[in-house]
């Protein structure tokens, strides 16, 4: 029996289109050859160029089909020319999360074997962690309302809220059992916070001992985020999940980015009770859109955890194995060095890059 799978697309701005497309086809080739599952794309405007010509980041429509779709894909949003009235960028991606209630962003730091990155491992320290930023609130939560008063003075809100916490912990504990249970965790959850100085954090930090205290077979702990940016240099191999806060999320997410050898690998998830949006850390890379040499490996990366989250929410084992198959093609990829962009310091095209993970897929 095949079930059809709905899935909205944001080609979104700058290189959006140039890596979607070859992902995009990645994932019908699958399909194709699967006998579980097939998928139908449904590709609808936001963003940027789309603000420029209509008034309008996020059109309506666009949003409805997102809404009913079974999964979202999202490329990049976002022109550094193209702004709101109040001087900030086309940001639909941060309404979408909030619309959609997108309040775990999952983003994975894995140093890919044959990947150079900036730290110097020794043999057995393999670097496999998942940070968890929580996506609605935080930091992040005054957007749209922010308070500037007469060129003087400016104010933003951390929020945090019970009922948010409890689910973003709850699915942060999930995931180190799952891993654990997957062979590729060692049942840790750290939260990541700065309850030393805002009264938020140790509230933050509460909800998490509460959820910690459901789970006596999982190691929790704390980290202050200042701390955390040192160890992930230091000794980045001790972390296996990371839970924290919007901006210290976004932050570190970065940070790991790094590690791991470049924005261009970096895969994320923003995932919700009902919905899901998979999208590459990167941004719309305006400096090199146009000329076919976009890295298109975070965000085949991205649809990889579609699959795997679409193949355990539907309990497709077939899908979410080959969530699994389409990850470990890109490792083999740069494992041979075969398809490495520019960035990565290859020299593939777009078109090449993705050639090379449809051979490793065949
Ligand atoms: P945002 O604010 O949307 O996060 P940003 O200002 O952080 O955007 P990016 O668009 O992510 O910027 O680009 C940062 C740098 O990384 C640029 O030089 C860009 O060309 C490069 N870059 C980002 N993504 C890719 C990619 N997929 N392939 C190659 N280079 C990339
Ligand atoms: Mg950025």
């Amino acid at each position: 029996m095949t079930k059809t799978f709905k899935i909205a697309v944001f080609n979104g701005d700058g290189i959006g289109p140039e890596i979607m497309r070859p992902t995009v086809e990645l994932l019908e080739g699958m399909a194709a050859q699967s006998q579980s599952y097939s998928f139908v794309f449904n590709t609808v405007p936001a963003g940027a160029a789309h603000y420029a010509a209509h008034g309008e980041s996020l059109p309506a429509p666009s949003l409805a089909t997102a809404r009913t779709a079974d999964a979202i894909l999202l490329s990049a949003m976002g022109l550094p020319s193209v702004r709101y009235p109040d001087g900030t960028e086309i940001s639909p991606q941060i309404e979408i999360r909030k619309e959609l209630n997108l309040y775990a962003g999952v983003r994975p730091v894995r140093i890919v074997p044959g990947q150079p990155t900036p730290l110097a491992l020794k043999d057995g320290q393999a670097v496999d962690f998942v940070l968890i930023r929580e996506s609605t609130e935080g930091l992040f939560h005054s957007q749209g309302t922010r308070d500037v008063r007469n060129d003087a003075e400016a104010y933003e809100t951390l929020k945090i809220t019970r009922e948010t916490s409890e689910k973003l912990f709850r699915f942060a504990f999930s995931l180190a059992e799952a891993r654990k249970a997957a062979g590729r965790g060692s049942g840790r959850v750290t939260c990541v916070d700065k309850a030393n100085v805002f009264a938020a954090f140790a509230f933050f930090r509460k909800i998490f001992d509460e959820e910690a205290a459901r789970h006596p077979d999982m190691t929790s702990d704390y980290a202050y985020v200042d701390a955390t940016a040192l160890w992930m240099v230091e000794k980045p191999w001790v972390f296996d999940v990371m839970v924290t806060e919007n901006m210290f999320g976004d932050i570190l997410s970065d940070l790991g980015a790094g590690l791991m050898g470049g924005l261009g690998l970096a895969p994320s998830a923003d995932i919700g009770d009902d919905h899901a949006v998979f999208q590459p850390c990167h941004g719309s890379a305006p400096d090199i859109a146009g000329q076919g040499i976009a890295n298109p490996f975070a965000m085949i990366l991205s649809a990889a955890m579609m699959l795997d989250w679409l193949g355990v929410t539907h309990e497709n084992e077939e899908m979410a194995a080959d969530g699994v198959r389409l990850r470990e093609a890109v490792e083999a990829a740069i494992a041979d060095r075969a398809g490495v962009t520019r960035d990565l310091g290859g020299v593939a095209s777009t078109a090449e890059a993705a050639a090379a993970i449809a051979a490793r897929l065949a």
